[in-house]
């Protein structure tokens, strides 16, 4: 049993329950973020929390939802979540924002709840394995019918319909073009493709959702001087001629990809600028690497046992 924040208190996870005539559940009105904090040789610490936080006041404001916690509050309570649940070591940890309204209609109703939820979580091995990938069937939902960089749940329709259509023609991936057929990002994380010296990645008009990894990266290769990097449109016959293509997100970290449909991307193993991206990034969420200033943020102190 865990305790899950719910509400405003710390509960125990069997008695944080929804009704089943919850708004959100009719209608995939809810936002919400994926956050992880990882073991270091200092305690444990949680990568980005305040980023993912304004994020997610920022997505609560677009379904017009003011919970009373700032960014700064609700990392707070995170802390005290991770050190009643004694999570000391890899964390994935999900903040919940729904819609707890019972009345029928589509329409934003008043009202809603907090749910803070974390659970232990293996990093991926370094070097990551490499994954293959197929554009999926189904488009990446326009901007212009709903904010596509938005974590809303029901928008995560979208995600899921291109996932298992991908792995059922035997992907490990899917990579999501737009309505008007450029590239844009794979289910619940963003792709960068390598052109020998050029980083490129998709742009918000490119209906993604603009990942905090992703901007950890960029910032990673802008301060590289033997790359550039460039944010900019990508078609889908492009990123068959990349040295390099991997997608990157929170949960998923860096992921190579090799395959791609029935070409193999580069040698089809995992290139130099993928592997040193993701030692670097291991070694930022880790502590073995300075960070700027509020990236980690320490849950516990040393010596905390996971
Ligand atoms: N795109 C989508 C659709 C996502 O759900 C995610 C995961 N939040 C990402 C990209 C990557 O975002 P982040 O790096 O902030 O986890």
């Amino acid at each position: 049993m865990a305790t899950v924040y719910f509400g405003d208190q710390f509960v125990d996870d069997t008695q944080a329950m929804v009704p089943v005539t919850t708004h959100a559940l009719h209608y995939g009105i809810a936002i919400f973020e994926g956050i992880r904090a990882y073991r270091t040789s200092d305690g444990s610490a949680i990568f980005r929390p305040l980023d993912h936080y304004r994020r997610f006041l920022k997505n609560a404001a677009l379904l017009q939802m003011r919970p009373r916690e700032t960014a700064e509050e609700l990392t707070g309570i995170t802390i005290e979540l991770l050190q009643r649940n004694k999570n000391y070591g890899d964390t994935y940890i999900r903040p919940l924002l729904y819609s707890s309204s019972t009345a029928v209609g589509a329409h934003l109703q008043p009202g809603e709840k907090l749910a803070i939820m974390t659970y232990p979580w293996t990093p991926t091995s370094l070097p990551p394995a490499v994954s293959t990938a197929t554009y999926s069937k189904w488009r990446r939902f326009p901007r212009a019918s709903c904010p596509a960089g938005a974590k809303i749940t029901g928008l995560y329709v979208n995600s899921a319909l291109a996932i298992d259509e991908s792995r059922r023609r035997g992907f490990d991936q899917t990579i999501m073009l737009t309505t008007s057929g450029e590239v844009s990002e794979g289910y619940g994380a963003n792709i960068f493709a390598i052109f020998g010296e050029r980083v490129v990645t998709p742009p918000e008009s490119a209906d993604i959702l603009a990942g905090i990894t992703r901007d950890t990266l960029i910032r990673h290769f802008q301060s590289h001087h033997d790359l550039t990097v460039s944010i900019e449109s990508i078609s889908p016959d492009q990123l068959f001629e990349a040295d390099e293509l991997f997608l990157c997100g929170t949960g998923l970290e860096i992921r190579p990809i090799g395959r791609l449909e029935d070409r193999t991307i580069g040698t089809g193993a995992i290139g130099p600028v993928t592997t040193e991206a993701a030692r670097w990034y291991r070694a930022i969420v880790t502590g073995t690497m300075p960070a700027p200033d509020g990236w980690r943020v320490a849950v516990s102190a040393v010596g905390a046992k996971a």
